[in-house]
Parts: C-alpha cells; structure tokens; sequence
C-alpha cells in the first residue's frame, strides 16, 4: 500500500487524541485583493516541511518527538462567512481538547474564525498591513479587516508588529493599540521591541498570528500583497520564540507559493520554532 504521509507536515506523527498541538490548513484565497495564491499555502508549507532534519539543534530536541498531529486541510466554502463559521468550529473543538491550534493559510481572513473560538487577552500579529478597514469589496471578511473584526471581539490588547501599510484611518486608529512599525523596529532594533513585548503581554493568554508579508518582500516574494522595507525572517524567529510560550494558539497566513519556495521554506521552519518554543518553555 502506497503511504500517503508526506501530504502532511512532516514529524507530526501522533493520533489527535495523544496530540498536543494540532496542524490543519485552509486552503482559501476568495477575498484576495491583489495577487491570488494563498489557497496553495497549506500544501507548499507542508511540501517545504520535509526539507528539514527534525533535530533542531537550537532547541536541543527532535521535533518528531513532540506530540503533534496534521489533520489535513478545512474543505472551504467560497464563501467567507461560511469559512469563518468552518474554522471557528475547528479551533473551538481543538481548544476544548486542550490542545494548542497551529492554523496553514489560506488568506488573513480566516483567522477571524479562529480568534473568535480562542477568545485571548491579547492578540499579537506580525504584518505589513494594519487590516484595520471595517469592510473592503463587499465583506466585513476581507483579508483587509482581520484585526478590526479581532478589536470587535473585545480584544482590546493588540500588538502589530512590523506595519507599514494602511490608509491615515488606519493609522489612526492604530493609536489605540500598540504598533511596532518596521520602520521604527530598525531603527530602535528588534531586541528592544521584543524585549517590550515581552514585558506586555506578561502571563496572559496569547494569539499569535503570523501574516507571511511581515517580512520584507525581497527575502520572500510569494506574497499575495507583497511590501519592501519590512522584517527579516530572524526578526520573526526571535519574536516568535519568545512569544510562543505563552501562546494558546497560532496561525502562519498568507503564503502564496509561486515563488521559489522560498516563502514556504520560512513559513514551515518558523511554525516548526513556534511548536519547538512552546514545547520546551511554556509552563
Ligand atoms: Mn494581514
Ligand atoms: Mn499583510
């Protein structure tokens, strides 16, 4: 019988009962505004996974040893309500299992979904978009509204980090909520920031959510809405290992893979970083 595992991410071996953290993708880019793609994220994560030792030495551990399952990918609706309502089921059953969500995009919209299940203190999101705009070509559930619809939530702890695109509106409302623009990251250096971030968010419970073009868009070009003069993926790597401990759930968005895998490459080491951080640190 022909094994079929490599569809899935690679050393996420365990069955969803032993699983501490569970994987599952969303193959959807249906209120894409620019350059479509993402729908194909989840599978070139996946495919860009098996790429890796599962020793990371940074962490001192065998990532194959940490108890994970990949329960493949969400069968999507092309429409964003019904994807949301797909995804707020999923994440809300992972959670009362008491298992920490690690959610493959698909588009930023989804993590709506996903928010509105894990109901956090705080949400901290890397990206170069502030997606502060109540509503954007027909839906409240653009990719270009995801953090507006988390403040509606009643999440009023937010951090962006690494913004750098957005109207003046957004910008200004923006000024109620912590915003770490890459600009100002070079300038006052990652480390600081991290540091602060750190400071904030305390013991509370995280959302950590990771849009694809946070980093700047000449280390990695398969971005549906790509932007120059952003973060690097070692900013990403240190956020996220300090970040991680105190997450209760993930998401890496927004790859769209028509690039040389490079996008995809970053994408499933860093998800591998945020698994290995929360495994060994958190409490
Ligand atoms: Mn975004
Ligand atoms: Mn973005």
């Amino acid at each position: 019988m022909q094994n079929f595992k490599n569809h899935l991410f690679a050393g996420c071996d365990s069955g969803y009962e032993d699983a501490r953290y569970v994987v599952f993708g969303v193959p959807y880019d249906g209120t894409t505004t620019f350059k479509p793609g993402a729908r194909e994220g989840p599978c070139a994560i996946r495919e860009f996974s098996w790429n890796f030792e599962t020793y990371m030495p940074s962490y001192d551990l065998n990532f194959a040893d940490i108890p994970i399952t990949d329960l493949g990918d969400i069968d999507t609706s092309v429409v964003a309500e019904d994807v949301m309502a797909d995804v707020y089921a999923m994440v809300q059953e992972i959670v009362r299992d008491g298992k920490i969500p690690v959610m493959l995009g698909g588009e930023h919209s989804i993590t709506t979904g996903a928010v509105r299940a894990v109901q956090p203190d705080c949400y901290v999101v890397c990206d170069a978009h502030l997606d502060l705009r109540n509503e954007f070509r027909g839906t409240h559930y653009n990719h270009a509204c995801t953090t507006r619809r988390v403040l509606e939530e009643g999440i009023k702890d937010i951090i962006i980090v690494g913004g750098r695109s957005g109207t003046k509106d957004q910008f200004e409302l923006a000024k109620s909520l912590t915003l770490y623009t890459a600009d100002e990251i070079h300038k006052r250096g990652m480390d600081t920031v991290i540091h602060e971030i750190r400071e904030a968010i305390g013991k509370k419970r995280v959302y950590l959510s990771i849009d694809a073009d946070a980093i700047d868009c000449c280390l990695t070009p398969g971005l549906g809405t790509p932007e120059p003069f952003g973060l690097t993926p070692q900013d990403l790597r240190d956020l996220i290992k300090v970040v991680a401990p105190q997450s209760v759930a993930f998401d890496y968005v927004e790859v769209s893979p028509f690039d040389h895998g490079q996008t995809a490459t970053v994408a499933a080491q860093l998800v591998r970083e945020f698994v290995a951080a929360h495994a060994k640190f958190s409490s």
